[in-house]
């Protein structure tokens, strides 16, 4: 099997990328790659790419793209975002890979009364999804936004997105298939009963439950991108 990259350079036939630093180092040390293997690359916008390795230096890897994959269209993909309480770093790590794998476009952290986090490391969570991205064959990689209050994401709520919010003490309404929607996971001591009463001011909000087991943050954020995908017929 190819080993695939996330690369930051356009991509179209006969275009010279040069890799350096990570990725210099994933391929000659760790993966031992030598002149003529073939590596796949995507960037998020110009589908997957074989590219030759041409020659190999100490601090670079050059390819030759020879050949297109798949089309970026080829990614089938529904609108979803993720808004998540921070947890601590081992659950965040897998929060972050696995909504990666399940096929959301925003993951946005979100402070709440009862998020015990301190410091987000946005950057480093976006290395994490990028990884995840190479690994489970997407053709994107999700955004990762920085951390923002619960107040000011209801504040600047995009008009027309549902905001599904799991509530294990509320009322739980069907999941419906939405064209643009994001799930709302609370903090490990839940939600604070002032924040879901704002919460559910907001018009394009909806409380939903997983039944009456209640569920630790992570759980909840792979279980509600799972029920999305079943919805949407696993695009
Ligand atoms: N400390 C809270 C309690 O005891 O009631 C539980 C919080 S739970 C660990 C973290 C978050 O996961 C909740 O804020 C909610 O968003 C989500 N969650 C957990 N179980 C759920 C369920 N059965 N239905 C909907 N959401 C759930």
């Amino acid at each position: 099997m190819s080993v695939r990259l996330f690369v930051d350079s356009p991509l179209k036939l006969k275009q010279e990328v040069i890799l350096t630093e990570n990725a210099h180092h994933y391929l000659v040390h760790v993966m031992r790659s030598v002149v003529g293997e073939t590596v796949l690359l995507f960037n998020g916008k110009d589908g997957e790419w074989a590219g030759e390795i041409e020659k190999i230096s100490k601090k670079e890897v050059q390819l030759r793209l020879v050949k297109n994959m798949r089309l970026q269209s080829e990614e089938k993909k529904s609108d979803v975002w993720l808004c998540f309480a921070p947890v601590k770093k081992d659950k965040m790590d897998f929060i972050i890979q696995k909504a990666t794998e399940l096929g959301v476009d925003v993951l946005q952290p979100v402070i709440t009364r009862r998020t015990v986090v301190g410091h987000i490391n946005a950057n480093k969570m976006q290395l994490q999804a990028i990884e995840a991205a190479e690994q489970c064959e997407r053709l994107s990689v999700p955004e990762i936004r920085q951390p923002v209050s619960l107040d000011l994401l209801l504040d600047k709520w995009e008009k027309g997105r549902t905001l599904y919010y799991l509530n294990e003490r509320g009322e739980g309404k069907d999941f419906e298939k939405k064209k643009k929607v994001a799930y709302l996971v609370g903090p490990e001591g839940g939600f604070e009963p002032q924040e879901i009463e704002k919460i559910g001011l907001l018009k394009d909000a909806c409380s939903v439950h997983l039944g009456r087991r209640i569920l630790r943050a992570e759980t909840a954020c792979i279980s509600v991108l799972a029920i999305h995908n079943h919805l949407c017929g696993w695009k």
